[in-house]
């Protein structure tokens, strides 16, 4: 079977909790009847989510992984009761600065869930691009999230998943001095080995993916990922051409005239 890791972020169980978010952040945010449908469509087409014991006892991902990023609130009042009754698990990826403020997750409900099986793992301490910092930053960012997390749920903390999916030469190496074995991107591929950890790529969730988009790939998941690998190819070729700061500056031009 394929290979397939999601990421999610906010789900939106229409309370007006997702209404002053930009339309870039909005752009993450699927609705809570959505994902519940993704849920019946990955059970109908026999794929079984990964437990985060599973994940972590082979050191790498396995066959069909559901991860959240940024520690929002939803992610315990929606997601959580969503795959408790489908006895499904995920990985949940925390800022840590971000825990207890409002919309965001508190360190009580993170306890319950990593004690019901769901995984946890590090977002990052405050947030910022890691392609921005200099290495000590990078350093600071990824050493003290896990520190705090595993003090604050007493596990160890082995995945890490890039904030905005930004990363430069020095990120890997710096991943693995501070302990962690698994680094999830945003942008779809194959999981390699590289540098002593392990790359894991990620399918955007948006809110673009309906119920019946998820049961026409989940169909076939090779015939839209061969177009998404490119893709991705493409943006990071762009990427590393056009520097950072002008890609995001080109992206954002290009969200708008798409659009319109
Ligand atoms: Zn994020």
């Amino acid at each position: 079977m394929t290979h397939l890791v999601f990421m999610y972020h906010g789900l939106d169980p229409h309370d007006g909790r997702y209404d002053a978010l930009s339309d870039a952040e909005k752009s993450y945010v699927l609705s809570r009847e959505t994902f519940a449908a993704h849920l019946d469509a990955l059970e109908q087409a026999g794929r079984h989510c990964m437990g985060a014991d599973e994940v972590w006892g082979k050191e790498a991902v396995g066959e069909t992984l559901l991860t959240f990023d940024d520690g929002w609130k939803s992610d315990y009042d929606v997601a959580f009761p969503l795959l408790r009754a489908k006895g499904v698990s995920a990985i949940f990826f925390i800022t840590t600065d971000w825990v207890g403020t409002p919309g965001y997750v508190t360190w009580e409900q993170l306890r319950e869930m990593a004690d019901a099986g769901m995984g946890i793992g590090s977002h990052g301490k405050t947030h910022r691009f890691l392609s921005t910092l200099t290495p000590l930053e990078q350093r600071l960012e990824l050493a003290d999230s896990r520190k705090v997390l595993e003090e604050k749920l007493g596990r160890e903390i082995r995945a890490l998943s890039l904030p905005g999916g930004r990363s430069n030469a020095d990120t890997l190496a710096t991943a693995r001095d501070c302990g962690y074995k698994t680094v999830f991107t945003s942008s779809p591929g194959l999981p390699v080995a590289l540098g002593g950890l392990w790359m894991v790529g990620r399918i955007a969730m948006r809110p673009n993916w309906t119920a019946e988009k998820m049961r026409v790939f989940l169909d076939d998941p090779q015939r839209t990922l061969r177009r998404m690998y490119a893709t991705a190819l493409v943006k990071r070729l762009a990427e590393k051409t056009l520097g950072a700061k002008r890609y995001d500056a080109v992206h954002r031009i290009f969200w708008r005239w798409k659009k319109r």
